[in-house]
Parts: C-alpha cells; structure tokens; sequence
C-alpha cells in the first residue's frame, strides 16, 4: 500500500469531488466547469521591517462565481502554497452550497509563520496584503468576503477592514468586505465560537438517528462519549469545550504541534487551553500523561475523533490504524483520498469537513448581512416579543385567578419565556437550524441511494447539484 502515492490536497478534493460526478448526470462540459478554479492571484509584497526590506507571498484563489461575493477565509502559515489554497477555496464553494450561504467560494493565505513577528509587524505585514488584494477587488463587500482561518483571528480581520474602509472612504457598506471581526468593529456575536459551535451541532444531529449511529457500531448520545482532538485552536478548543461542558462527552487526549497529553479521565479543556496559551504547547501539563509523537494519539481507542489542525494528517501511513469509528472533520482536508477509501473500507464514518466545520461561514454570512443592513438582529423585535409573552402570562394568571386555583409554573419558566431573543441566541438557532437542515439533506441521500456509501459522496451530491442548478438558471 505505501508504494501508492499519496495525492497532493488538491488532487485529493478532485478525487472525492470525481467520485461523485461519477454517480450524477451531469453534462461533461458543466462537471469541468464546477471543478476548476477560475483564477488563482499570487502577490509577492515587501514590508521594511528590523531595518530591512522582507519580501512575503501571498494567495487569493477564487474557485467559483456561480455566486457573488465569493467567500473563504485567509489563513497565515509557513507551509501555504498555491495548491492549499486552491484545494480550500473549492471546499468552500462546495461548503456554501450545501449550508445555503450565497457565496462562491474562495480562499487565501500567506506565507508567514504568525509566532516569527510581534503585533506592530504582523499589523504591517497584513495590512500590506489586504492592501494588495483589495486593489484587485479580492477583498469587496459585493465581489469577495475573506474571513478568519488557521494563524489569523479577529484581530486580523479588524486590520482588513480598515484597511479597506481608507481605501474606499465612500463604501457605506465597507464592513461587510471581511467576516469575523470584533464586535466592536462590526463583528456579530457567536462568530469566534461558531465553527467550534458548529462541530457540536453536526454531532448533536448526527446522534439524533439511531441508525446513523448505528453505521458507526455505536448506540447512545454524546454523553460519556470519548473523544480525542487534534488542535486546539480557535475551531478544536472551542468544540472540545463545548462538548465536554454541555454534552458530557470526554476528552481523553488533545494533541498539540509538541506532542499530546492523554488521560482516560477526561481532560479540563479550559486548563488545558490555559496551558498552551502560557507554554506555547502541550509537554508539561499537569494531570495527564505526555507523548512526544502527538501524531500516534490519534490512532488512540476513543469514540470520537476530531481532526481540528491541519489537512493531510489521516494518510495513506496511518489510515489503516486509525481506531475510532467516527470522524468528524473539524479542519479542511484531514483525511486524504487514499486514506478516505482505507477507512470507508474499515466501516468508519466520516462526517465531512465542507459540512462539519460550515459553522464559520454560516455565522460569516449572518454577519455579512448584519453589516449590509446596518442593523443588530433582534434590536426591532426584542422588546415587542417580550410584550406579547407577557400578555400571555398575564392571562394565564387571571385565568387562573379566576379559577380559583394558583398557578405555579417552573421557577423559571416566566423568566425564560419572557426573554425576548437577544443576537447571541438568534445566531445560534440560526445556526442550529443550519447544521440540521444541511445533515438531513446528506443523510438523506446517504441512506436513499444505494451507490452513495457515505456521507463524505452525499455531502458532495448535494452541493455539486447545487452549483450545477444556479450554472443552468443562468443558462450555461
Ligand atoms: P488555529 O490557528 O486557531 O488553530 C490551529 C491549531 O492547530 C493550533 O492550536 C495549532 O497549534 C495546532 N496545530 C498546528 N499544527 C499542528 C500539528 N502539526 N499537529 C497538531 N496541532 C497542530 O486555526 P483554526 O482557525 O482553529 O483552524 C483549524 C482548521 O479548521 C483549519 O483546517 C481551518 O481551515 C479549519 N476551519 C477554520 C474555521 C474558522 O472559523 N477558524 C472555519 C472552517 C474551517
């Protein structure tokens, strides 16, 4: 087996994008045209830092226009090239469609390791590259929207955004140019959790059917489930917590750049977390035990493994060994092609990264027209709907009144149900909507077809369909 070659990222999304096709009807010249990338600019930009001039290289593909503005984050690490790019920007079209986000799909990077420069530099340094991209259009409110990835956060979304906003003085609609920002710089509640928040919903629907459950020689709920991450970043950390305080699922090993600590106990997600920010990695913590090559924990016996890092990392080398029967794919690409067909060989489900971590782009694209409509959600509706629940209320006392009998609802119920919805809780049902919607759509041709064996195909059939239909409305 190891004399196969292993596909590059890109090659490995046309594999499983090919695999799909296959099962469709689609005329050859469409299937070309949905598999492409339609232009990938490259910018090499100087920035005078340290008394010297550094040059840094930079990405922005755009895979598809099918609609506009295209969407995709921009990610900043050492290892970003043309084909990583290229590879994310088509997962992002195929995201898009099949969560119902109106965009086309994109992505960027840079070629910088973020921990090399202090937050002077990286200021400079970022916003030279939106500089760059926004004079082309590839950072536009109506043409293409960037967004948080690997290495970059609100803080970097905030430099884009203003950058944008000196440079077009007039937009009224500039802040919708880039997702993710800080609240206070246009930014919507729930966005820094939402991919995180995402992964726990797909896991929450996921085990709401007995039978995808089952698929995967499980029975029960996420409680008392184990579960081992890799990463724990913005998307890791925050699904790890979630999942562990809210589902009373176990985290039993989080692997790290250093290593990985593991402890059949269940690690503390927040001290763990806490850790890292102050050591820089994982060796050293305390209460848990530390191997060196973190790379090994993820063939660990747990029920629930979550790729959160980097794409690549389930390969030809370690598919065979990987134990968990149920994957999700927090992270772009964790699983390769040849390492997808090992493990679909094995009966291990894979819940698809273009569907499992499309809690971002959701929450992006609410925010996107939160920015467009100049408006809070929830800032008209809140107190009206609050007055409407307490007119209930108030009927419901003198009815009972009336009947002589005490009403004695839940201590709570009346604080609960009084409570108009405020943008976190919007976000968050808009969110959940959105993750369940998207799972029955895969499951759906999951379990209807007996040529689709997976999710991963399911999840491609659907969106491609998606795409092919908005090229057809527009006569192509
Ligand atoms: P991040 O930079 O916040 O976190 C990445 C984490 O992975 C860090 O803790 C880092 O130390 C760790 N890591 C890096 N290399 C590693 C290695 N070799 N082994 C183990 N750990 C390693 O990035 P993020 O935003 O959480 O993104 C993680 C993944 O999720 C990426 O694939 C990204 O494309 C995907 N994603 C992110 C978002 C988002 O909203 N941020 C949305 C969709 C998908």
């Amino acid at each position: 087996m190891s004399a196969v070659k292993e596909p590059s990222f890109r090659e490995s999304v046309d594999l499983m994008f090919n695999r799909a096709v296959a099962l469709m009807d689609l005329p050859p010249g469409l299937e070309e045209k949905i598999r492409v990338c339609n232009a990938t600019y490259t910018v090499r930009f100087g920035v005078r830092l340290r008394g010297e001039m550094r040059t840094f290289t930079g990405y922005r593909s755009v895979h598809s226009e099918h609609m506009e503005p295209v969407k995709g984050g921009i990610r900043f690490a050492g290892s970003v090239n043309q084909d990583e790019v290229e590879a994310l920007a088509a997962l992002m079209t195929y995201k898009c469609a099949l969560v119902e986000a109106p965009f086309g799909g994109s992505k960027g990077g840079l070629c910088i390791d973020p921990r090399e420069y202090d937050e002077h530099e990286l200021e400079q340094i970022t916003r030279r590259f939106a500089y760059e991209l926004a004079k082309r259009d590839l950072i536009h409110p109506s043409q293409n929207v960037p967004a948080p990835d690997m290495g970059t956060g609100e803080r970097e979304m905030a430099w884009i955004a203003d950058q944008y906003a000196r440079m077009n003085t007039t937009d009224i609609n500039a802040r919708a140019c880039v997702t993710g920002k800080p609240l206070n710089a246009g930014g919507i509640s729930g966005r820094v959790e939402a991919t995180g928040r995402g992964v726990q919903y797909a896991l929450r629907e996921f085990f709401r059917y007995e039978e995808d459950v089952a698929k995967a020689g499980m029975t029960g709920k996420l409680k008392g489930k184990t579960v081992v991450v890799q990463g724990l970043g913005n998307v890791g950390y925050h699904a790890a917590k979630f999942l562990s305080e809210e589902d009373g699922s176990k985290i039993i090993g989080v692997i790290e750049r250093d290593g990985a600590v593991v402890s059949k106990n269940g690690l503390d997600v927040e001290g763990l977390h806490a850790w890292i920010m102050k050591h820089g990695g994982v060796k050293g913590y305390p209460d848990a035990s530390y191997v060196e090559n973190g790379a090994e924990v993820l063939e660990e016996d747990c029920d629930i493994l979550i790729p959160a890092a980097l794409e690549g990392v389930i390969n030809l080398s370690n598919a065979a060994r990987i134990t968990a029967p149920l994957i999700i794919e927090a992270a772009n690409g964790p699983v390769t092609a040849g390492a997808d067909e090992i493990l679909r060989d094995k009966g291990t489900v894979i819940i698809p990264d273009m569907y499992a971590n499309a809690g971002g782009v959701t929450v992006s694209y609410f925010e996107w027209v939160k920015n467009l409509s100049h408006i809070r959600f929830g800032r008209m509706q809140r107190r009206q709907e609050e007055a409407r629940h307490e007119l209930v209320v108030d009927q419901l006392e003198s009815l009972s009144d009336a009947m002589g009998k005490a009403w004695s609802p839940d201590p709570d119920f009346k604080q609960k149900y009084l409570r108009g919805a405020d943008e976190l809780e919007l976000v968050r049902s808009g969110l959940d909507d959105t993750m369940r919607i998207a799972y029955q759509s895969m499951r759906k041709v999951w379990h209807e077809r007996d040529d689709v064996v997976d999710l991963r195909t399911a999840a491609y059939l659907v969106s491609i369909e998606k795409v092919a239909a908005s090229y057809r409305a527009k006569g192509l």
